[in-house]
């Protein structure tokens, strides 16, 4: 008799969890509380666009990379549909002075250098810091609890090579170390995106696993990718429940033993996995009771925080925009409130014209995202007033469009469609604590401190997904998915 697994949440990382019980020999049914597949990893269809609603880029699609295997065991895409970049993104200031954040070390050096030779110790300082981290290597394949003795001593002392560095990086904030640096660009080089208040270890790591990895996009997006793995799962023997949200974990004794859905459904499984919010699971879904006193400090720990976000599209007319880069960070001359206390100072806009499925004929999409920690303010102004939420959404996207064409030039009248979607779309669509994107925001308070998978005292019950792996993200989400299927059979195996 195969071992029947039930995972909850259909996102990148329940999928990869089921996909690969799946090839361990397990029965798995996934439960999900949404009509589709993919979780955060969403599109949608506007006017013949399709919105890529989730990737910018992703590391691991070098086909020579540790990473390379997480994407093609569970996920059959071509090589050749892997559009890679050269460069993350662009800054650019108000005259159109654009630095070209290159993934190639040396390429980027010369930039910063190009663009910034007020600065030029403090480059070369931060280049000899990346290339100390060089030879790290992080294993990405197996959990550390598996991993043999002498794989486990490896790991351990490649990092005690750098341990004190690291410690000393991971204390700052990447915004703390664009502070060094005299040029703006260059400063705001560190305080792009995610990054200000993450540890400034993860810059310098990451830019040599995004050399290593490869940065790229799936052609296809979104829709292909989730697409490409459900029939995986499913050609296996693999079974989604679609509209299925589970409202309790059954817990006998000490044990997980089953689900209850919303629809008043039980059934019954040998393990149980949460790829879903961690604060609705830990919270409701198992219950405090069973909670140990470790993983109740996380919850109600302020430090610990997740950041949601805006994420605007405009479909429109003409290719105009690709001579700017793929994805470019402005600053706004005057600010956007996204909220009564946060005012929004940059924005991100990405053109998908290197994706013919993103637009039709002759036309153009582009998004424009950025964060928020104010993702409860959105998610309550929704509920308890919806028409003040309709024209809040409405003045930000006027005013983000106004500010669009004071750097770009006008685009009004070439528009097809706007779409809009807040914190509170996010929460809607996927149950995620306060409309969060990447799990918990990690800053050098709570660096370290991650969430266990398990919880202690609670037979054949696991966690995954991207509230227990750091930062989130598609292809951590496949890690997490992937360890969680090898505890669970080194486990049985036991
Ligand atoms: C705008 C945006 C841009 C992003 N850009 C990138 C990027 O460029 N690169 C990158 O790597 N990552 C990016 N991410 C992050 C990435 O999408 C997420 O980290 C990842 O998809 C999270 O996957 P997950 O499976 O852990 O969780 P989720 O995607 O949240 O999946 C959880 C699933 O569980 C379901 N669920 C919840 N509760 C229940 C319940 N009670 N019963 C049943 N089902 C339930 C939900 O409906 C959902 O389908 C981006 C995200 C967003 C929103």
């Amino acid at each position: 008799m195969k071992k029947k697994v039930a995972v909850i949440g259909a996102g990148i990382a329940g999928l990869s969890a089921g996909a690969y019980l799946q090839k361990l020999g397990f029965e798995t049914e996934i439960f999900e509380a949404h009509s589709k597949a993919g979780g955060l990893c969403a599109w949608w269809d506007r006017k013949g666009f399709t919105i890529d609603g989730c990737i910018h880029w992703s590391p691991g699609f070098k086909s020579t990379g540790d990473m390379y295997s997480l994407w093609r065991d569970v996920i059959p895409f071509d090589d050749s549909d892997i559009h890679f970049f050269n460069e993350l993104y662009q800054v650019v200031d108000p005259d159109g002075e654009a630095f070209r954040a290159f993934i190639d070390i040396n390429k980027l050096e010369e930039e910063m250098l190009r663009i910034a030779p007020e600065d030029r110790k403090q480059i070369r300082r931060f280049v000899k810091l990346v290339r100390k981290f060089e030879r790290i290597v992080i294993p990405y394949l197996k959990p550390f609890k598996l991993m043999t003795f002498k794989e486990k001593l490896a790991f351990i002392s490649n990092l005690l090579t750098r341990g004190r560095l690291i410690l000393k990086l991971s204390r700052m904030t990447c915004a703390d170390y664009g502070e060094k640096f005299l040029n703006p660009l260059l400063k705001r080089f560190f305080n792009a995106s995610y990054l200000p208040l993450l540890p400034f270890i993860t810059i310098v790591v990451n830019s040599n696993w995004m050399v290593k990895e490869g940065v790229g996009y799936p052609l296809g997006g979104s829709r292909k990718l989730v697409d490409l793995m459900v029939e995986e799962f499913e050609k296996t023997g693999g079974k989604i429940n679609y509209s299925s949200t589970v409202e309790k974990i059954i817990i006998e004794g000490k044990q997980a033993k089953g689900l209850k859905t919303k629809n008043g459904e039980t059934h019954y499984f040998d393990y149980i996995v949460s790829a879903n919010d961690s604060h609705e699971t830990l919270k409701k879904l198992i219950g405090k009771e069973h909670v140990n006193n470790k993983i109740r400090k996380w919850l109600i720990n302020t430090k610990a925080d997740t950041l949601s976000g805006f994420f605007i599209s405009i479909g429109f007319k003409g290719n105009d925009f690709n001579g700017n880069g793929h994805r470019v960070f402005f600053k706004t001359e005057e600010p956007i409130m996204i909220s009564k206390t946060q005012e929004l100072t940059e924005l991100e806009v990405t053109s998908y014209d290197f994706d013919p499925s993103a637009a039709p004929e002759g036309h153009s999409l582009l998004t424009i995202f950025f964060y928020t920690d104010e993702g409860r303010y959105w998610i309550d102004l929704r509920e308890q007033d919806k028409t003040a939420y309709n024209k809040e959404k409405q003045r930000i996207l006027d005013e983000v469009i106004n500010r669009f064409e004071k750097q770009f030039g006008e685009i009004r009248d070439k528009i097809v469609f706007t779409d809009i979607a807040t914190p509170a779309t996010f929460k809607r669509y996927t149950r995620n604590w306060k409309g969060g994107i990447h799990g918990w925001y990690i800053t050098p308070k709570i660096f370290k401190k991650v969430i266990p998978k398990t919880v202690s005292g609670l037979k054949n019950f696991y966690m995954t997904g991207h509230w227990t792996e750091s930062y989130g993200g598609l292809t951590n989400c496949l890690k997490g998915g992937r360890h969680i299927a090898q505890l669970i059979d080194h486990d049985f195996q036991k």
